[in-house]
């Protein structure tokens, strides 16, 4: 017995003996995936068994169409054609790209990376679990892999860009922002995977209006082997994460308050790093160990009343509370009431508000 629909604009995919999932491109191929079905059928039937049935994937949506389509062909750098680049970051350096067979805008992660083939085989079956996130609020990840010395990781592209590249973001649209971080790090914490990397550079935004989580470490080798070569901290982790001690999700948690708190509440106030609450500067004029000091030793900051709301303040405060285990589990995070009052479906406000500020942008730039 067959199911699902074998037509549409992207191949459609069954199953093999293995369980190995084959893809359809084109009738020759149809023809050839019927006859093996056939031949296999007949050979079971003559041992007196019940064949399986046939089964076929039918697409679901493009974007994760083409994530299989791309896991079952095998990316590789021969169908990827670079554009410009859209920033670097401490481990590589990111490209906007065609993928020509597909058509389709990727973003392409390249990091240089002096290891062993072993080492390499164990990042490319580590990622592998990048094909099982399915989630809105996650970034859809097509594939990876290695060319001499560099690994590149391609994902969907995001025409927004990363939310640290926005001036300061008002409140009624960084709700809808937050209710979309909160949504995916629950995703990936349900799936026992740690985010680690939670920062304004990683929440990525686009024009209609969604908001992604990307940069998460499912990874451990390629976590070590870029560790090996750049600082592995940052301002925006968790004190008990500074301090080389145990963590768990409660320091992604951390990390939400503080990104959240920086791309509102920082980003509006100027000046001299002098005229405020030491506590409050530690992101937006970081001084590496000072800094990372500061976190450790010194109370988490807290935003002056009065100039930002009380649900805005009340939930990161509960986020960078010091002790981990009195910061909000998963499902606080959730019912709290500024996510709660936020968490109203609308992509509108993120969309426009990116397409507003992509126009400014341009404009200044006169671009
Ligand atoms: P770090 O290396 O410390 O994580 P980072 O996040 O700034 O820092 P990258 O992850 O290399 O560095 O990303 C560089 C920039 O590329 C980001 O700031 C973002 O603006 C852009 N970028 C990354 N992924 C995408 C994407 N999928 N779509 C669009 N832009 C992206
Ligand atoms: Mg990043």
């Amino acid at each position: 017995k067959m199911s699902g629909n074998v037509s549409g604009n992207f191949p459609p995919f069954y199953e093999d003996e293995v369980g190995d999932r084959i893809t359809v491109r084109s009738d020759e191929e149809l023809k050839a995936m019927l006859s093996y079905y056939c031949n296999t059928m007949t050979e079971q039937r003559i041992n007196g068994l019940l064949p399986d049935p046939l089964q076929i994937f039918p697409r679901v949506s493009a974007a994760s169409d083409l994530s299989l389509c791309l896991c079952c062909f095998q990316i590789n750098g021969q169908d990827i054609e670079y554009q410009e680049q859209l920033g670097h970051g401490n481990g590589g350096t990111v490209y906007k790209a065609n993928h020509l067979s597909y058509k389709r805008v990727l973003a392409v992660k390249v990091i240089p990376l002096d290891i062993t083939v072993e080492l390499q085989k164990q990042i490319m079956s580590e990622l592998e679990i990048l094909y099982k996130c399915d989630s809105p609020y996650i970034i859809t990840f097509f594939g990876a892999f290695f060319v001499e010395n560099r690994i590149s990781i391609c994902t969907e592209f995001m025409d927004g860009g990363s939310l640290d590249v926005y001036k300061r973001i008002p409140e009624y649209v960084l709700g809808r922002i937050a209710v979309a971080v909160v949504k995916g790090l629950t995703y990936l914490w349900s799936l026992k995977i740690l985010h680690r990397d939670v920062k304004p550079s990683n929440m990525l935004v686009n024009t209609r209006g969604q908001v992604k989580l990307c940069d998460f470490g499912v990874s451990t080798q390629l976590v070590n082997s870029i560790a090996k070569t750049y600082v592995g901290t940052n301002a925006y982790m968790a004190p008990e994460r500074i301090s080389g001690e145990q963590y768990g999700i409660h320091a992604d948690v951390w990390s939400v308050g503080i990104s959240l708190m920086e791309v509102h509440a920082l980003a509006e106030m100027m000046g001299p790093p002098s005229s405020r609450d030491v506590n409050l500067v530690f992101v937006c004029f970081p001084q590496p160990l000072q800094l990372l000091q500061c976190i450790v030793d010194e109370d988490p900051p807290v935003l002056p009343v009065g100039q930002f709301s009380e649900t805005f303040v009340h939930f990161v405060t509960q986020c960078m509370k010091r002790q981990p285990k009195e910061r909000p589990a998963p499902n606080n995070l959730m019912e709290h009431p500024f996510i709660a009052q936020h968490n109203d479906g609308s992509a509108e406000v993120v969309s426009q508000w990116v397409s507003h500020s992509l126009e400014e942008r341009r404009f200044w730039l006169g671009v």
